[in-house]
């Protein structure tokens, strides 16, 4: 990577510090460039601490976001090794149906037959295959399942912790800086954002702001006076008691999704439910939805049958209007950059080096197909 004459002098500021921005972070202070993230809570307070986390380039087509997600993972991987972390999990994911799911199983193997061809290692696994040596504490009923696929590259990540360590590495080793507050203005000179401003009347000069505010990546851009085509999709996580349970894979069970959350603790994932959760509501323990989801985990690891359900993450999706990430500059302001994606989990790692990439006058081509002028521009209203 070479550091343009532009990154070195540039006053980068980075709104939000979850994954997307802390990974955007680094790698632009490692660049050269004078960066300071602003952030209202602390890294990973956002979407990123309430995330199922699965990192995988399991069901995304088409091949080139495919691609770009499985590169994703190994990104994680070599930034956890610069880092000295162990944050991220890599143990596959295992996923059935039974056969007489008429939805699910099909489209199941529609996707591990394209994973197949794309050339990723997945296998076909007998679910007492499974439930003797890889995962003992499953429930698989090999009456109903015929078949488990174990994708091989797949995990998840331990998000806050990749927020706060790769924030501060970015401060320790390159230097960059982290504001606490609001970002409430961003004023204008023509096509060109002149500072940010904070909700306490602090204000930070800029030349260049990267909008990495996760679901409220489209107030952000509102700021400037832009709109972002970012759509804010709620969704319902629980986290288990402690529990004598061993679990490796990230588990993509029929109605819930599992996976380890450190401390014994599992985390349970029933996506049904998201329809049900409204931006905003607190939904507490004993919620007939929080009951729903154990009840789901329950059926497929026995174990938990007297562990309690613990805490209750609700997270809001940032989900681009068309699914795919937005990344790029403003077509607008010629200082506005956004980053923002769902899936940001997984992509993390992968943005961090490719807006970099960019940025300092490298290869743009895995971008192109991301940029935000692919939606109708318009200024916010
Ligand atoms: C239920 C659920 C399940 C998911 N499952 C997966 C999955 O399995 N795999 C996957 O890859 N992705 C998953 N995602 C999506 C993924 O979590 C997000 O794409 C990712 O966390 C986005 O990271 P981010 O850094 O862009 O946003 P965030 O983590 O939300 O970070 C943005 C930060 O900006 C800060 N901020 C916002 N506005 C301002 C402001 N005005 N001033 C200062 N700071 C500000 C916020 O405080 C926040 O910390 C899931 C999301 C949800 C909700």
């Amino acid at each position: 990577m070479v550091t343009s004459d532009y990154l070195r002098d540039a006053r980068v500021v980075v709104v939000g510090a979850g994954v997307v921005g802390a990974a955007v972070a680094y790698r632009l202070a490692q660049a050269g460039a004078r960066v300071t993230v602003v952030e209202r809570r602390h890294p990973g307070s956002g979407t990123s601490g309430a995330s199922f986390a699965y990192v995988n380039g399991t069901d995304k087509p088409p091949r080139a976001y495919h691609r770009m997600s499985m590169l994703a993972i190994r990104d994680h991987e070599d930034l956890a090794d610069e880092l000295g972390a162990d944050w991220i999990h890599v143990a596959g994911s295992l996923h059935w149906a039974p056969v007489d799911d008429r939805e699910r199983a099909p489209a199941l193997d529609r996707t591990m037959r394209q994973l197949l061809a794309w050339g990723a290692r997945v296998d076909r696994l007998t679910p007492d295959e499974v439930t003797r040596e890889a995962e003992p504490d499953l429930r698989i009923d090999p009456a109903a399942v015929e078949v488990v696929w174990r994708v091989d590259r797949a995990g998840w990540l331990e998000a806050v912790a990749m927020a706060h360590g790769t924030v501060s590495a970015a401060i320790r080793r390159y230097g960059a800086g982290i504001v606490r507050g609001d970002v409430r203005g961003l004023p204008r000179e023509g096509d060109v954002i002149t500072a940010v401003e904070l909700a306490d009347g602090r204000r930070l000069e800029a030349d260049l702001v990267v909008n990495a505010a996760g679901p409220d990546a489209a107030a952000v851009a509102a700021l400037a006076g832009v709109r972002l085509a970012v759509e804010r999709t709620p969704g319902l996580m629980v986290v288990t008691a402690p529990a004598a349970v061993s679990l490796r894979h990230v588990a993509y069970a029929p109605g819930v999704n599992l996976r380890p959350d450190g401390g014994a603790r599992l985390m349970v994932q029933r996506e049904r439910l998201d329809s049900e959760v409204i931006d905003g509501e607190a939904i507490v323990l004993g919620d007939r939805r929080v009951d729903e989801a154990m009840d789901h985990a329950r059926a497929v690891v026995p174990a938990l049958a007297d562990i309690p359900a613990e805490a209750v993450r609700e997270g809001v999706r940032p989900m681009p209007r068309d699914g795919y990430p937005i990344v790029g500059f403003d077509p607008a302001v010629a200082n506005l950059y956004h980053v923002v994606t769902h899936s940001g989990v997984t992509l993390a790692a992968r943005l961090g080096l490719l807006v970099t990439e960019e940025l300092t006058g490298g290869d743009t081509a895995p971008l192109e197909p991301y940029r935000p002028s692919r939606f109708p521009a318009s200024a916010a209203g």
